[in-house]
């Protein structure tokens, strides 16, 4: 490619094989979640989320999404249990959306597509740091969180309250004490499945942690995404919508539930 990949015609989830060749292989993401097929493992333990000391720091445009980063210095907010062993520090979150409710997630379940889809991103402490941890299998673990149009989801509010000060792609703005926990559903039940990066260079390092429960939020807060660009300041106006991967071959993977 010519050209830096992204979600349009010409540069998006079907070029990416090109420059990324692991695009093609067993263990990519995103999926569909046959909620039928997916077998209840009861050896699977609670979701330990232990957020309670986390720390933000700045919220940024990287031309895709923006992320919303933490410090992960120490271990201040960390994800445990479930199908994981050890502990996996939160780096940051993002979102994937599109220019219509009726799509945006990038999971599905039994086919169906959220308006939208929260990813919190975990390195596993036994690795060091990030960068080191996205070349091992076992390196990630994302809680994938699905988001339906309803009422608003007051949590929320202060990440798209800041969306104006980061509308392009380069910019970022201080963000600090923010918590995380008002993003989430009141049930943790979850699936799970081994899997990758949705976005180049679709490492498959991911464990996939994704909640049955979808936090609902109001078409206004929708709209606010949708305000974003893709393209950086002074260049034409290219919305942020539709920044989401279809659905992948699960192959030879079976996904796990937390709950019968
Ligand atoms: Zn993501």
């Amino acid at each position: 490619m010519s050209h830096h990949w992204g979600y349009g015609k010409h540069n998006g989830p079907e070029h990416w094989h090109k420059d990324f060749p692991i695009a093609k292989g067993q263990r990519q993401s995103p999926v569909d979640i046959d909620t039928g097929a997916a077998k209840y493992d009861p050896s699977l333990k609670p979701l330990q989320v232990g957020y309670e000391k986390v720390t933000s720091r700045r919220i940024v445009n990287n031309g895709h999404s923006f992320n919303v980063e933490f410090d992960d210095s120490q271990d201040k907010a960390t994800l445990k249990g479930g199908p994981l062993d050890g502990t996996y520090r939160l780096i940051q979150f993002h979102f994937h959306w599109g220019s219509v409710d009726q799509q945006g997630s990038e999971h599905t379940v039994d086919k169906k597509k959220y308006a939208a889809e929260l990813h919190l991103v975990h390195w596993n402490t036994k690795y060091g740091d990030f960068g080191k941890a996205v070349q091992h299998p076992d390196g990630l673990a994302v809680l994938g969180v699905f988001m339906k149009v309803g009422s608003a989801k007051p949590g929320l509010q202060k990440v798209l309250d800041a969306l104006d000060s980061i509308k392009t792609k380069g910019k970022s703005a201080d963000f600090t004490d923010f918590d995380p926990r008002g993003l989430l559903p009141g049930n943790l039940d979850f699936w799970t499945y081994p899997g990758s990066l949705t976005t180049p260079p679709l490492l498959e390092c991911v464990t996939w942690i994704v909640l049955k429960e979808p936090i609902s939020v109001s078409s206004e807060q929708m709209l606010k995404f949708r305000k974003l660009n893709f393209n950086k300041a002074g260049e034409p106006e290219e919305l942020m919508v539709d920044n989401w991967r279809p659905v992948q071959s699960l192959n030879n993977r079976q996904i796990k539930a937390s709950f019968q």
